[in-house]
């Protein structure tokens, strides 16, 4: 069963995605509900916000931060940017699971919102997914640690380190499964 972080954001997509990879879910408000998943998801959704949120909420901090040296976390959009060492905005609260600096919003407003096709270079195999990049950040320093695995007209938007795996991008939005099936190693 994969939990789906639900303080703030697009959750339903990550559900049907969830569902489509024929998998359980459960919502996460609070650290009681990590009992017993097999994967975490961050959506996307307003980092600062989903900051705000967990700022009040310690457990679920706590809680997450034991959870994830057992069990894969992904995160996508403002999920990668939580997930980050550093975002360069004190308002938001980074785990530091990914050893990365993040620019948020790098690719402008809203109305600058695009869909890409996006490579996906994991275990020899590459393929290409569809994603849409809504007021999307940017990856701007990897850690030696972690593994470029996704790239986006050659600029690096999804990364690994041991289990868990962050992208800038939504695959959800589009009903898209290879990321999630990477990160739960699901097929
Ligand atoms: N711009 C948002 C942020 O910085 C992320 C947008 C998204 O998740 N689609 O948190």
């Amino acid at each position: 069963m994969i939990g789906v972080l639900a303080l703030q954001g697009n959750f339903d997509a990550h559900i049907k995605v969830i569902k489509k990879l024929n998998l359980d879910y459960r919502l996460v408000n609070k650290s009681k509900d990590l009992d017993c998943l097999d994967g975490l998801v961050f959506p996307g959704g307003e980092s600062t916000t989903i900051s705000k949120l967990f700022k009040k909420n310690d457990n679920l901090i706590d809680g997450i931060k034991d959870f994830s040296n057992y069990k894969p976390i992904l995160g996508t959009c403002a999920g990668i940017i939580l997930m980050s060492k550093q975002a360069n905005d004190e308002r938001v609260y980074n785990f530091g699971f990914l050893d990365v600096i993040m620019q948020r919003n790098a690719y402008g407003r809203q109305v600058h919102s695009f869909e890409g096709n996006i490579s996906v270079n994991y275990l020899d195999s590459s393929k290409d997914t569809k994603a849409l990049f809504i007021r999307a950040p940017k990856i701007k320093e990897i850690g030696k640690d972690v593994e470029v695995f996704a790239t986006y007209k050659n600029e690096v938007i999804g990364v690994k380190q041991g289990m868990h795996v962050g992208v800038t991008c939504h695959p959800e939005l589009l009903n898209e499964t290879l990321i999630h099936s990477i990160c739960f190693n699901k097929k």
